[in-house]
């Protein structure tokens, strides 16, 4: 029987890693300037301080972590709205795994559902419809998170929920997009960044064409990469090539999911499902143009945004003062210089959304640093 660790140890193997490190430090010798790497990913972040990669590299090359959590970007008033709409009468917030703890200005959700608040954290989307079935004479709200990994889930059960015929099932969108936030750290004149490793899962569906005019805008290499050490640290090496060569190319190194379409099938029902949104407010990145979706018209019936517009105050809400979150989401400032780091703010206990999800970076370091 296939052992299930033959399928990934050959990705984590100490030799491999060890021989792409003297790769890449050879290579960055013929590099003029200092190598940037932003991972946009929180799954690459996590890659990186858990096998300590970040400590394998040459002086000239640092790891800058983006805004690639989808849980880490949502800015606190849309946590504080997901709190109103499980306050309305009658109404169960569906909610996905981490989302569910991560502070809004009055609380988390998981504060307000021990004061008696009906919010249920989901691990699969699908688990939404069985709640609405159960539950005919409540509405149940989804509150949709993340990037366009996760878009297809929420379009497949705006489907099902017309298919089936459930009147009570509506949906808070937070769907965010991957290019748009690339473009706004670019833009950021704090933010010194002149490489990315691209994310692996939003790649798998959107196909790698989507960042191919950011590529050729900025003249900046970004290399699609998969999630094992060896993976990220083959990707890293593709960019330093690049660098030396003084050139800046869309480059696929986690081929073996990832083609310059993606998903021609799941981008169909996202296309059917949403549209652009003309701008949204992301932690740490301020507001972006057509950086996210919401639903289109053929499913407004099912925006609870729309529907209870009425108590959802459109006003913008910073995160706590001891909270850099909005700087380690920009790149500008590590996890462990934020004062409140390990001490006021730890996964148990986090003040800030960086410090939540496993995907954050904070949680990261939090978890993996001192990895040799
Ligand atoms: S969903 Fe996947 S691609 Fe998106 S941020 Fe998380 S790990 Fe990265
Ligand atoms: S350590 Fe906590 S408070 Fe500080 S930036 Fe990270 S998540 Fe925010």
């Amino acid at each position: 029987m296939l052992a299930l660790k033959s399928l990934y140890q050959g990705f984590r193997d100490p030799q491999t890693l060890a021989k792409l490190a003297k790769l890449i430090a050879d290579e960055a010798t013929l590099c003029s300037e200092p190598i940037k790497i932003m991972e946009v990913c929180g799954g690459h972040t996590h890659t990186i301080m858990k096998y300590g990669l970040n400590q394998l590299l040459p002086d000239n090359i640092e790891f800058i972590h983006g805004p690639g959590c989808p849980v880490c970007i949502i800015p606190k008033e849309r946590i504080d709205h997901a709190a109103l709409l499980a306050s309305q009468p009658n109404v169960i917030l569906v909610t996905l795994g981490d989302m569910i703890r991560v502070p809004g200005s009055k609380g988390s959700l998981a504060e307000f559902r021990s004061k008696g608040y009906d919010i249920r954290p989901i691990y699969d989307p699908l688990d939404t419809l069985k709640i609405a079935l159960e539950n005919p004479d409540k509405t149940v709200i989804f509150f949709a998170i993340g990037f366009e990994t996760s878009t297809p889930m929420t379009a497949v059960l705006l489907e099902l929920a017309e298919i089936r015929g459930f009147a009570n099932l509506l949906f808070y969108i937070n769907h965010v997009l991957v290019p748009p936030a690339i473009d706004a750290v670019m833009a950021d004149p704090d933010v010194q960044v002149n490489a990315f490793i691209g994310p692996a899962h939003v790649s798998v569906i959107s196909g790698a064409k989507i960042y191919r005019p950011s590529v050729e805008k900025y003249h900046t290499p970004l290399v699609v990469s998969g999630f094992e050490p060896v993976d990220v640290m083959e990707s890293i090496l593709r960019i330093v090539k690049q660098k030396a060569q003084g050139i800046a190319e869309l480059d696929v190194q986690y081929s073996r999911a990832v083609t310059e379409e993606g998903n021609l099938a799941a981008q169909s029902k996202i296309q059917d499902a949403f549209v652009i949104r003309e701008s949204f407010r992301w932690r740490g990145l301020g507001p972006i143009a057509n950086s996210a979706l919401k639903l289109s018209d053929k499913y407004s019936h099912r925006d609870a945004e729309l529907i209870y517009r009425d108590v959802l105050p459109d006003t913008k809400i910073d995160d706590h003062k001891a909270c850099q979150c909005g700087d380690v989401l920009r790149g500008i400032t590590k996890p462990k210089d934020c004062k409140v780091f390990g001490r006021g703010c730890t996964p148990q206990s986090p003040l800030g959304s960086c410090m939540v999800s496993s995907e954050g970076a904070c949680n990261a370091y939090y978890r993996y640093n001192g990895v040799s």
